[in-house]
């Protein structure tokens, strides 16, 4: 068998920066708690349950200091901590905080933001209440004609197109393309915000996916960006596995000759990645 690993499989800066920080407080402080999951990864979320992080869901059951999740918060979290006199441990990956920063500024300028990405997810939830009255997310293509209604109602003439950090490259570009067609005055600011991390993933899983027979991503199941892989693997490769740990593995399907290319999501710890090649590895 042939296990060709991704390059940039695996932790991406802001994940190992928050990991590694989260990991550092809770040595320092026995009752450290992190709001919300600290990245979207099970096997991450057990281990730094293990060495003593409280996760909890509102910042109400916090004790004196709290963690903010990578993917960051809304901004009325700031204003409950400082009111309820919560120390916070800000590990909001630097790119969303970006994020934030133009929300809120073009917001002020006076312009209607349009968010690309999902409207439930932790990210655009944050992302959101930095955007003032005038947003609308857009999920998919479907949304675009609802969206374009909703900024016409508002009579503002400045538009600013934002996307979640992990929404896929080729979709941002077909729903701006599609936005540029319909509205036609100069007053759109595009800001591709999508992070280079999800690009080089995603731009690795396409070129693997072409070269072998089956792909296997590890990845959270609830992981935005390894979702994403996922999707994209299976545009070029007819036999793609998502899988969170090894054990989801379906052996039966590999045998000596099998060529296989193994893509995880970035916040995969490289642990799991090692274990679902040790597995295949003794198929052979
Ligand atoms: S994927 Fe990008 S935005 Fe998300 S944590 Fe990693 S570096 Fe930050």
């Amino acid at each position: 068998m042939r296990i060709i690993i991704g390059k940039t499989a695996g932790f991406c800066f802001g994940v190992e920066n928050a990991v590694t920080k989260a990991e550092e407080e809770a040595k320092k402080n026995k009752k450290i708690s992190c709001l919300g999951e600290l990245v979207h990864n099970t096997q991450v979320t057990d281990e730094l349950a293990k060495k003593g992080i409280k996760f909890i869901d509102n910042i109400e059951q916090a004790n004196k200091r709290v963690i903010i999740r990578s993917h960051g918060v809304e901004k009325q979290i700031y204003d409950k901590a400082k009111q309820l006199g919560i120390e916070l441990v800000d590990l909001t990956c630097p790119k969303v905080l970006h994020i934030h920063k133009l929300a809120q500024e073009y917001s002020k300028k006076g312009y209607y933001i349009f968010l690309i990405g999902k409207k439930k997810h932790p990210e655009m939830i944050g992302t959101v209440s930095f955007c003032g009255d005038y947003y609308y997310v857009i999920e998919d293509e479907s949304y675009i004609n609802q969206a374009i209604e909703e900024f016409r109602k508002t009579n503002k003439e400045k538009l600013l197109i934002i996307a979640q950090t992990t929404y896929s490259l080729e979709k941002f570009e077909e729903i701006v393309d599609k936005i540029k067609e319909n509205i036609k005055e100069n007053n759109i600011e595009i800001k591709n915000t999508i992070c280079n991390a999800t690009k080089q993933r995603q731009e690795e899983t396409e070129k693997l996916a072409k070269q072998v027979g089956t792909m296997i991503i590890v990845g959270g199941k609830h992981s935005s960006n390894s979702n994403k892989l996922y999707e994209l693997a299976k545009k070029f490769c007819k036999n793609v596995m998502f899988v969170e740990t090894e054990e989801e593995l379906d052996i039966e399907k590999f045998d000596k000759e099998s060529v296989v290319g193994i893509m995880a999501g970035a916040s995969t710890p490289k642990k799991s990645i090692e274990k679902v090649v040790e597995k295949l590895t003794a198929i052979c």
